[in-house]
């Protein structure tokens, strides 16, 4: 068996101890003689797996007190009607700031449910720098503003966080770069990330909500589009992903135990983003198009000179064991995703084989 390096925007990378460690409970967790998929979701091991989890995610990201953590269904693509739903019942405007592809379908799930008010656009600086907080301007009466903290398709980091009072809600569409370093959770309301990118396998969708915000939801609102159901039945109104949950339980002990926590992982994926835009940087051959202090440090979307060699190059990565860096199909060109669980070793072997196609074809 060869393992390769995988690029894959999502689903994406799993770190490979996980998947071994699930392989071996796979026909029988912890000497209980059946499979996690094959468990109750109301007996005393999987909420035991499901606490355990929950716990270990709430020490990584040092959630504080008046939060609750739900594991859900639907992907991020459902918060997007979520979040409406669930913030706008008493009237409010709804603040978006358009950042991309992933922000521009978050306003417009929004428009179906109550007035939507654009308070910044990256559009501005052409999708290559994010908004100043000072560039910011809320409407009356904002129910929340939702932001994209990064864009998984056009590489778009939001750094700094946006400024806003305290009296509207930040909320936080994180799918693809939650746990990639440490995180202050008290200056939002909501958080929420679809797995498949930096926590587990697909299936299971992650919300962190501050409790004040649980009652606001219009009555029409589906019962599993609740949050506050989710939150008084621990996330077990009905049947949850369990397996998922098991997995992304054991992606957390990775991260705790094996990483050492997000301050680590932050580092490391730091270093891991600075040698690829070094090597983009550094050559007349490849470019990114995003101002280097908006950077992604998770997907790093890079163009070739000539885009006809852009089938050779993709031919080529995958002979080298390198899979996966087609760029997203509405911008074309390569990307490469490094998120948590692409090793250090992944990102220098493409890097390499970005030097050698180079010297070949440039
Ligand atoms: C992948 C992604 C989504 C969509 O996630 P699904 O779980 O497929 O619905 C939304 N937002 C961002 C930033 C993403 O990267």
């Amino acid at each position: 068996m060869t393992r390769k390096y995988n690029f894959c925007a999502g689903p994406a990378a799993l770190p490979e101890s996980v998947l071994q460690r699930a392989r071996d409970e796979m026909l029988d967790w912890q000497g209980k003689g059946l499979s996690v998929m094959e468990m109750s979701h109301r007996s005393p091991e999987f909420t035991d797996i499901a606490r355990t989890a929950e716990a270990d995610l709430r020490e990584l990201l040092q959630v504080p007190e008046g939060y609750k953590v739900l594991f859900m269904q639907g992907g991020a693509s459902s918060q997007f009607a979520m979040v409406p739903l669930n913030l706008l019942g008493q009237g409010g405007t709804a603040n978006y700031i358009h950042t991309g592809i992933w922000a521009k379908k978050a306003i417009a799930e929004g428009r179906r449910y109550g007035d939507v008010h654009i308070a910044a656009s990256a559009e501005d600086n052409g999708l290559t720098a994010v908004p100043l907080s000072s560039e910011i301007h809320l409407s009356d009466h904002a129910a929340y503003l939702h932001f994209t903290s990064n864009e998984t398709i056009g590489g778009l980091r939001y750094a700094p966080t946006p400024e806003v009072p305290t009296s509207v809600p930040l909320v936080c569409d994180m799918s693809s770069d939650i746990l990639s370093a440490p995180l202050d959770v008290s200056r939002y309301g909501v958080i929420y990330a679809g797995a498949q990118k930096n926590i587990g396998p697909a299936g299971i969708t992650l919300a962190i909500i501050r409790d004040d915000l649980l009652d606001r939801f219009k009555p029409e609102t589906p019962t599993m589009m609740q949050y506050k159901v989710f939150a008084e039945n621990d996330s077990m109104y009905n049947t949850p992903p369990t397996f998922a949950w098991y997995l992304s339980g054991l992606v957390f002990k990775w991260l705790k135990e094996d990483i050492g926590g997000l301050e680590a992982m932050g580092a490391l994926n730091q270093r891991k983003a600075l040698k690829l835009y070094a090597a983009i940087d550094d050559s007349d051959f490849y470019t990114n198009p995003i101002q280097p202090a908006y950077r992604s440090i998770m997907n790093v979307p890079f163009r070739l000179a000539d885009d006809r060699l852009d089938q050779c190059f993709l031919a080529e990565a995958e002979e080298a064991g390198l899979l996966n860096l087609k760029g997203h199909r509405s911008v074309g060109g390569m990307r490469a995703s490094i998120y948590n669980a692409v090793p250090e070793a992944a990102v220098d072997a493409l890097v390499s084989f970005m030097n050698d196609f180079e010297r070949r074809h440039g």
